[in-house]
């Protein structure tokens, strides 16, 4: 099960000393985009000032070759911690006919590490695309394009590693261990707020309960990778600090262009706001994306949970 659809953890690595490809995973520093944005795109829907560059994450969908990349941004002012202040903007390259250009050259081995610049370069036909698609993508390059999003000089590299423990079994064991704690505890009437170091807030004990399961599966997972600023497992689970997140009814919305299901693809999490000091503590983003991975360009949806206790993540 691990090997179909593993969870991936985004790490940051060494500084970006050269100049980035298009197919390396960015934090911080300027987007390559695919595509020019708008500039109402690099804007605060909030306050409307030019939203920070966060990460460029390079990340084609499953059964697609075609480039695929997440830009997150968020506003450095305080809309930043509210819904609202942070986007996500998918874009991805026009699918394209691969059958003929699979006969003329092995994409697999050459064309992924192609130093490249693939858009100004007129002979670079390296995917057998048409003339009238690459004709239309040198005139899209032409038109006018302001990047207004606010950029850091300093950026890193994102290392990619994968999580062999976390498939089912592994969850499950935690589960039922700590299950059976629970119920020690509480058999042996000692369960007071705050003794098993789990438990917050007022809430009954028995919302406490899934409260407390919710949030040290969270935890556990950061304990266990600290350095991750991400998790990344697309169609996968997004763990979550809110144990109300799927019992209130709010489901993610359609995808705005296609209409198909919004799926889980990734969540930052907490270490990224101790590693980026621009960027106020969050406990977790969750971004979700569109099924049908449609168009070439769209702001996908995300839900932002605080974080209960930022000592409990160490
Ligand atoms: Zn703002
Ligand atoms: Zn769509």
């Amino acid at each position: 099960m691990a090997s179909e659809n593993p969870v991936l953890f985004g790490i940051k690595d060494a500084q970006v000393e050269s100049v980035p490809t298009q197919y390396d995973n960015i934090l911080s520093g300027s987007p390559i985009w695919i595509k020019n944005p708008t500039k109402e795109s690099q804007l605060c829907d909030l306050c409307g000032r030019p939203m920070v560059f966060l990460m460029q994450i390079y990340c084609p969908f499953p059964g697609s070759v075609a480039n695929r990349k997440l830009f997150i941004l968020f506003c450095p002012d305080h809309c930043g911690e509210s819904e609202g202040g942070w986007k996500i903007i998918r874009q991805t390259e026009p699918e394209v006919d691969l059958s003929s250009a699979l006969k003329v050259k092995d994409i697999a081995t050459t064309d992924w590490n192609n130093d490249d610049d693939e858009w100004g370069d007129d002979d670079a036909d390296d995917w057998g695309v048409s003339e009238k698609v690459q004709e239309m993508k040198i005139s899209e390059q032409k038109t006018d394009f302001e990047n207004i999003v606010e950029t850091k000089q300093q950026s890193f590299y994102i290392n990619v590693i994968e999580d062999y423990k976390e498939d089912l079994s592994y969850e499950n064991e935690l589960l039922r261990k700590y299950e059976s704690e629970e119920m020690e505890i509480s058999s042996s009437g000692g369960a007071k707020e705050g003794q098993n170091g789990i438990s917050f807030g007022d809430e009954s004990d028995e919302e406490e309960t899934v409260e407390d399961k919710c949030v040290s599966e969270f935890i556990d997972c950061c304990r266990r990778i600290p350095s991750q600023i991400l998790r990344y497992q697309i169609s996968g689970r997004p763990l979550s600090l809110d144990s109300n997140q799927y019992s209130q009814g709010k489901l993610i919305p359609q995808c705005s262009i296609c209409g198909a299901q919004r799926i889980f693809e990734l969540q930052l999490m907490p270490h990224l706001a101790e590693i980026c000091p621009i960027l106020k503590s969050f406990g977790t983003v969750q971004i979700y994306t569109c099924s049908a991975n449609c168009g070439s360009s769209s702001e996908e949806y995300y839900v932002l949970q605080r974080e209960p206790d930022a000592s409990r993540f160490k």
